[in-house]
């Protein structure tokens, strides 16, 4: 199932996507992380009696969770080969012993939609930079999970543009800051959910900027992977049903390049999850 939040008549509603992605179908809850928490069979129900199906045109789609419960948790230097672009950028700021998981913290009190706006902050940010990432959603409480178990504990991906302020992450000795300014979380199109996609996801990401092809990999070149991030957090950490877990993203990201390649006003974005779509958004 894809599932999708989305304005409709000026109200918000949770809904299914047609197979074909071009209708929606609205769902009996109040809101994604309702849906989340319900029971499966409940769920299953709801999609077997949805109503009518309005055209994909009708509506405004929004990020899946709109305004998560917690901040999103978020994988830092996750793929080989943006360890090595992010460390030739700023060998102070990057180089890590590895393979030890960099886990921060992204405040999201709005995500943006997956047409929305970048905000770009002019003044106060310098270095925009994007990061096209896998976003894994929790299914229900996990405490004490073995990696072997961890499967069971996700109820499905969205794809994720962690915006980054270089300067400002690169300064201050925590990413707090730089990655959590509104209008930093593009999220979406939908929640693809677990059940369609194989464990451990092997899927295609890439990211383009006005066309131009920037980070192309897959998403089993994790260096920490989904099943042994979820069995670390959760021996110390409660994770609730609407967690989200972002995983880091691959090489090709503005810092990157020499010379970088940092976002502008009126630059459009594209970051694309293969089984689950593509955010488009403009920088502002
Ligand atoms: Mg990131």
């Amino acid at each position: 199932m894809k599932l999708v939040t989305y304005l409709h008549d000026g109200k918000e509603a949770v809904g299914v996507l047609s197979g074909d992605g071009a209708a929606v179908r609205l769902l009996p809850f109040p809101d994604m992380n309702a849906l989340i928490e319900a029971p499966r069979d409940r769920l299953l129900s709801a999609v077997k009696d949805a109503g009518d199906s309005l055209p994909l045109s009708a509506v405004t789609l929004l990020a899946p969770i709109p305004r998560p419960r917690q901040d999103v948790i978020c994988l830092g230097i996750n793929y080989k080969a943006h360890a090595e672009e992010a460390e030739r950028y700023s060998s102070e700021a990057f180089k890590k012993e590895r393979p030890i998981p960099i886990y921060f913290s992204k405040r999201v009190s709005e995500a943006v939609a997956p047409e929305g706006f970048i905000e770009s902050h002019s003044g106060l940010v310098q270095r925009l930079d994007y990061e096209a990432e896998l976003a894994v959603i929790i299914s229900k409480t996990a405490r004490n999970v073995r990696a072997a178990d961890a499967a069971d504990y996700i109820f499905g991906y969205t794809v994720l543009n962690d915006v980054s302020a270089r300067l400002l992450q690169t300064t201050h000795k925590q990413w707090y800051f730089g990655k959590g300014l509104d209008g930093f979380t593009p999220m979406g199109p939908c929640i693809t959910t677990a059940d369609e996609i194989a464990f451990p996801p092997a899927l295609r990401i890439s990211s383009r900027v006005n066309g131009e092809l920037r980070q192309d990999s897959t998403t089993d070149l994790l260096i920490t992977s989904i099943a042994d991030i979820i069995e670390e957090l959760s021996s110390g950490m409660t994770l609730l049903p609407g967690t989200i877990i972002a995983t880091g993203t691959p090489a090709g990201v503005g810092m990157g390049f020499d010379p970088p390649k940092f976002l502008k006003p009126g630059d459009v974005v594209e970051c694309s999850i293969e089984g689950i779509g593509t955010l488009r958004n403009t920088v502002r």
